[in-house]
């Protein structure tokens, strides 16, 4: 493939944006070589500025469910624009998608929307704070809840130790009050609990975690969390941002059957607008301003485009009895294609998968956590993915990140995709 025009305008981007992206994993680092850039996308397909067709299995990092330009979405989104885009005041669309987000979602009577999911994890932090009085929070290694400083966090020096800063520009003060657990590893949560006994506010964590590829949670590990945070009251945090409306109508929250106290959206409920929201139970979100004093606000929160596009969208999900059953059968149809064609070549993987999302790991561990998911290979990895993309396969350019299955791909795409994946699989 040709990538001329791709090319072009990254350098002029370049030149005036840092890195020529406004946000980091777009650029390729990761992988090697350079960006291209989207001209536009319909259904399962994303085209490059060089008119090069792409199967797109990022599909904007999750907000296409049903697929990109989806009819109810933008016709939704170009209807509400000839009134009006902005007001600064309460409009009835957002009461509407609330009364619909609630009635799908357990556990919760009020949802405040916010404009990213890195908003709704911030406050859904600061709000856990100030409900319960505490300052810690524990977040698990290599769970993504935004770029707001609490979360830029790596591990200490010591298993038990604070969490130092993971960016310049975040404070040790701040680190000092986010502890670091491993995932699907409750002995851990418990050793942390112990050693700051009613000082933690909250614990979040993608219920299935996502950005280190797809790690579902082991079978009990999120009754144990539930039954830990009861106990120590502490509130149970889950950033649904990835998973929620993706692997159920209610979420992870539904799949696994647990209640979280506060819970986390973006992605899927803003259908492709910036969106995100966090909600709870009265008793929590009834601290939030103006009711309560816990402050959060947003000059676009809200926004009426934002909120037609995921009205439509939730619209559409709710109204679909079959989607989540389609969407699991066309996963594990992958699933199953792609590892039947490493297999025939001899590679070395494991594969992850849960509800719509899946990853290939280059990998003999099982992977469960974040130090098993480093144990990939990457330079397979990078071979892999420059591979796919030159057979018009257009996966994420990280080997800790999730693919997105959407309901738009037929099983001819899949095919196409498991033809790509054997073809690659000869060269690495
Ligand atoms: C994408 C993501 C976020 C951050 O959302 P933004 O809209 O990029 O700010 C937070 N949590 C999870 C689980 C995510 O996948």
């Amino acid at each position: 493939m040709l990538y001329q025009r791709s090319s072009a305008l990254f350098k002029d981007a370049e030149n005036v944006i840092p890195g020529g992206v406004n946000s980091p994993v777009r650029a390729f680092k990761a992988v090697g070589g350079t960006p291209i850039f989207a001209k536009s996308a319909k259904g399962a397909y994303v085209y490059d500025e060089d008119d090069n067709r792409y199967i797109d299995y990022i599909n904007s990092w999750g907000p296409m469910l049903l697929g990109h330009a989806y009819e109810p979405v933008v016709k939704a989104v170009i209807e509400k624009a000839k009134n009006g885009t902005s007001f600064g005041m309460p409009t009835e669309i957002e009461t509407k998608i609330a009364e619909l987000a609630v009635s799908m979602v357990s556990n919760i009577d009020k949802i405040r929307f916010v404009n990213s999911g890195t908003e709704a994890c911030m406050s859904a932090v600061r709000l856990a704070r100030g409900y319960t009085g505490k300052d810690k929070i524990i977040k698990f290694a290599g769970c993504y809840h935004g770029h707001s400083d609490a979360f830029l966090i790596q591990a200490g020096s010591g298993a038990v130790t604070f969490g130092s800063p993971n960016s310049p520009g975040v404070t040790s003060g701040t680190a000092k009050d986010t502890l670091l657990a491993i995932y699907n590893n409750i002995d851990n949560v418990k050793t942390l609990i112990e050693a700051n006994k009613n000082e933690i506010a909250c614990i979040i964590i993608e219920p299935v975690a996502g950005n280190m590829g797809c790690i579902p949670p082991k079978a009990v590990f999120l009754q144990q969390l539930r039954d830990l945070c009861d106990e120590h009251e502490i509130l149970l945090v889950f950033d649904e941002v990835m998973t929620g409306f993706r692997l159920a109508k209610g979420g992870a929250q539904e799949l696994y059957a647990i209640d979280a106290d506060i819970v986390c959206f973006g992605k899927v409920i803003g259908g492709g607008l910036p969106v995100g929201a966090f909600a709870a139970r009265n008793e929590i979100m009834n601290h939030l301003a103006p009711l309560g004093n816990v402050y959060q606000a947003g000059t676009l929160s809200g926004n009426p485009l934002a909120m037609a596009a995921g009205l439509a969208m939730l619209t559409a999900i709710n109204n679909d009895k079959d989607l989540f059953k389609r969407l699991d059968e066309k996963t594990e149809y992958l699933h199953k294609g792609c590892a039947a064609a490493l297999n025939k070549h001899n590679i070395t993987h494991t594969i992850n998968r849960k509800g719509s999302m899946i990853s290939i790991h280059f990998s003999e561990e099982q992977v469960v956590d974040f130090e098993s998911a480093a144990k990939g290979n990457n330079d397979t990895f990078k071979a892999f993915f420059h591979g796919m993309l030159n057979e018009g396969i257009y996966i994420a350019p990280s080997a800790f990140e999730t693919w997105f299955i959407t309901d738009a791909l037929t099983y001819e795409d899949l095919d196409e995709t498991i033809s790509a994946v054997e073809k690659v699989a000869q060269t690495l």
